[in-house]
């Protein structure tokens, strides 16, 4: 008789119940997810309206956030901890083979979650492996809290990226509490009655 690794439920066989077992694939399924709105959150912003013009290029303002939260919450870390994990199984599973090449968190995540079979039936540390993505995930929700807030698609990036005056073009979203828009593409901030009027003004002529 065996246990499940995680909530220690009696198992006929395997190393993780059904039940865990269904969680963990979710929480797989939505890490990248999470992550990337993690970054959103926590990584410092590269220009604001002001200075994509002033000081294209230059450095943007130091970051108020607290270094330790962007060393322990963080895709980085998320990352490295999921890649271990799929470096583990793989070398379990088949001894033979070199160490996976390096794949961003989404592509570990994916490989991950189509292993689940094997990794709930023949892996003794599936119990580990199922703590620690529940960890990350926690800690992510406690940083883009839970659930995850909707976004509305506001208006178009109105942002010039380059010499040549290309406008960026990429959609503005907005979620409930957020005091100002943030371009997801090129990392413009819209902050303030000025830079609003100004996106609202230049947005694309609708082709309804
Ligand atoms: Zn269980
Ligand atoms: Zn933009």
């Amino acid at each position: 008789m065996n246990t499940c690794g995680l909530c220690e439920r009696e198992l006929e066989t395997g190393y993780l119940c059904p039940r865990d077992t269904l969680r963990l694939a979710k929480r797989l399924a939505e890490l990248p997810i999470l992550y990337a709105e993690v970054g959103e959150c926590l990584v410092p912003r590269r220009h604001s309206w002001g200075d994509i013009i002033a000081t294209k290029g230059a450095a943007g303002p130091r970051s108020p956030l607290n270094e330790d939260v962007l060393d322990v919450i963080s895709a980085g870390r998320a990352a490295e901890v999921v890649r271990l994990w799929r470096v583990d199984v793989q070398r379990v599973r088949w001894p033979q083979h070199g160490a996976p090449a390096p794949a961003p968190l989404a592509a570990d995540c994916r490989w991950l979650a189509m292993e689940l079979d094997w990794i709930t039936a023949h892996y003794p540390a599936a119990g580990d492996l199922a703590r620690e993505v529940g960890e990350l995930e926690a800690q992510a929700r406690s940083v883009v809290g839970d659930p995850l807030p909707r976004r509305k698609v506001v208006g178009q990036c109105i942002a010039v990226t380059d010499d040549g005056g290309t406008v960026c073009g990429a959609d503005i979203t907005h979620s409930a509490g957020e005091s100002r828009l943030v371009c997801r593409t090129c990392r413009t901030v819209y902050e303030g009655e000025t830079d609003l009027l100004l996106l609202l003004h230049y947005q694309p002529q609708q082709t309804a």
